[in-house]
Order: structure tokens, then sequence, then C-alpha cells
């Protein structure tokens, strides 16, 4: 039978041990745990990578401890939009949304989007028309509303800094400490069809409607059955620079390489040559999976149907 596997990250990063309380490093474990759990048992019950990447990406989003969905950051003006990608390697199918208020569930209108409009990428207040008429679960602004984010929030919101996530301290920490939050998901299934997925609130204290790599394809996000499916994290200018995730399906497809190989020339060569700290994970249409990042720690977790299963948070 053909091997399938899982893969998922919650964010790349200065992610340190020393900063982190063993309850808190718990809870992180159990969040990564759960996507795991829902996401892989769609891909047992012989159901396909795209739906298993939309299902881990949805427990992640529901989880406030990452920067997607439910625990998106604030932006300038002190609300959360938010960002999400789904491609379909199988048909080269993408769906793509930004500038998101209240749609609980980014990931779910980025695959509405693939499934049910003639358009790859839908924006702001449009995007928001078609959740709606696709009848996509809305919630008040009270339910994206978390202290620990706020707080963060207020610690830069009357400077013109922008930070990039998971971190819990003021200004000056908050800048020299990057943390990234963004979650994604690539999966291979028991066809050997391959998907990716990626979603996130971006970066705290955004404004003019910034969006980063995550919802754009071949960027944050990318997925083809003849090389790979990537979904990326950390400083979003950087890796759409990079064309970061079609870069590796690239490096496979032209020139031979392997996901691992491919990766490693991303993250480690071409990404810190332009500041682009963070990290990705990739998936091949055989189940192999990568978890690559030149940051000190990325959020992560694989399972595969050969019994292997990593989760980790530091290099
Ligand atoms: N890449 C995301 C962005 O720039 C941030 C992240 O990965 O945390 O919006």
């Amino acid at each position: 039978m053909q091997k399938f596997s899982l893969a998922i990250h919650g964010g790349a990063g200065t992610i340190l041990k020393e900063d982190m309380t063993p309850e808190l490093e718990a809870a992180y474990m159990k969040g990564m745990e759960a996507s795991l759990a829902v996401g892989f048992a769609v891909l047992e019950q012989g159901g396909s990578a795209v739906n298993a990447v939309k299902a881990a990406i949805i427990s992640l989003e529901d989880n406030l401890l990452f920067n997607a969905g439910r625990g998106s950051v604030f932006t300038k003006k002190g609300v959360q939009e938010m960002d999400a990608a789904i491609m379909s390697g199988k048909d080269l199918a993408a769906g793509a949304v930004s500038g998101l208020r209240n749609v609980r569930n980014p990931i779910e209108l980025a695959n509405e989007v693939m499934l049910h409009s003639n358009h790859v990428f839908l924006s702001g207040k449009g995007a928001n028309d078609f959740a709606i008429k696709q009848g996509i679960k809305l919630e008040p602004d009270e339910f994206f509303f978390s202290q620990f984010r706020y707080d963060q929030w207020k610690a830069i919101r009357d400077s013109d800094n922008y930070s990039l996530d998971h971190t819990h301290q003021g200004l000056e920490e908050l800048m020299r400490d990057k943390k990234f939050g963004t979650v994604g998901a690539v999966a291979c299934d028991q066809n050997g069809d391959i998907a990716a997925a990626t979603s996130t609130g971006g970066m705290t204290n955004k404004k003019y409607g910034r969006i980063g790599d995550s919802p754009l394809i071949g960027c944050g996000t990318y997925a083809n059955n003849k090389s790979c499916a990537i979904s990326c994290t950390g400083h979003g200018e950087p890796f759409i620079c990079a064309v970061a995730a079609h870069d590796v399906s690239c490096l496979m497809e032209y020139k031979g390489l392997s996901l691992e190989a491919a990766m490693d020339i991303v993250i480690h060569d071409k990404l810190p040559k332009m500041d682009g700290e963070g990290g990705m994970i990739g998936m091949d249409a055989a189940g192999n999976v990568s978890m690559q990042f030149n940051s000190a720690g990325m959020y992560r977790g694989m399972m595969n149907s050969e019994g292997e299963k990593i989760i980790a948070i530091y290099a």
C-alpha cells in the first residue's frame, strides 16, 4: 500500500526552552497532537490529502495558542485580519483568501474558493461576502480576543513597528525576539495525492492591509503531485520575494533533487541571504516528510502509516 503521511507546523522563530513554562509547552504539544490526530484520521479512512490538511488546520485555527483563526494577532487598528490558502497537488487547483474578518475558520473559506468559485484568490469585503453566500461560519469580534495577544499588541501599537508573533514581552524584547505563529499542514493520501494548506493572522500591528506569504500560491503555500506540497512560516516578506514554496518544487521538478535536499537549499542558503528567518514543512508524493527551519525553533509534527510520529518544538 502507498505510504500516507501528514505533517503540521504551528509557526517558527526564536522559540527557546528557557522562555517556556512546562505548562505552556504541554499545551502546545497537546494542540499539535490534536491537529495530527484529526488530520491523520481522514487519511486512515481513505480521505483525500486536501480534506486531511483542512481538518488539521481547523483544529489549529480553533486553538488560541496559534496565530490563525481564533488566536490571530491584532492589527494596527486593533482587529484581526486573517489570510489562508489551500492547494491540491493532483490537479493544481488552489483557493486563497486574505484580509478576512470574523470568519471562524479561514481555511474552510479558502477551500470553498477552490471548489466553488471561478477564482483562486479573494480578498477583504468580497471574501467576507463570499463566506456569507457559502454559509461559512462567522463569529463576533469577542470570539477572537485573547489577553496575551492583546498585551502583545498594546506593547507596540503606538509605534510604527510590526512584529512576528508568539511573544509575551515588551517592545524591546518583542523586536529582538522574533517569533512566528502561522499554522500549516501538508499531506499525502492513500492514492499518492498531496496537498498543502496555510492559515495565519499575519503580523502584530500590521497596517495598510499588509498581506504576507501564507495565502500567496507559490510563496507560503504550494502543492504539485510531480514534486512536493509545502507550507511555510516566517517573516513573510522575504518568503514572498524568494517565491519560497515554488522554488522547492522547481528544484525537485527540474533538477531532480530530493525533497530534503531542495528544502535545505531554500531554507539554509537562499532565505538566510535575504534575511528570511523561518521554516517550512514539505511532503512528496511517496509520503516522505521534511521539516526544516533556520530559526531557533518551529512548532512541528508528523505522522505516517508506517508508525513514525514526531512532535517537536526546538532545534
Ligand atoms: N509568514 C507569516 C506572515 O508573514 C507569519 C508567520 O509565519 O508567522 O504573515
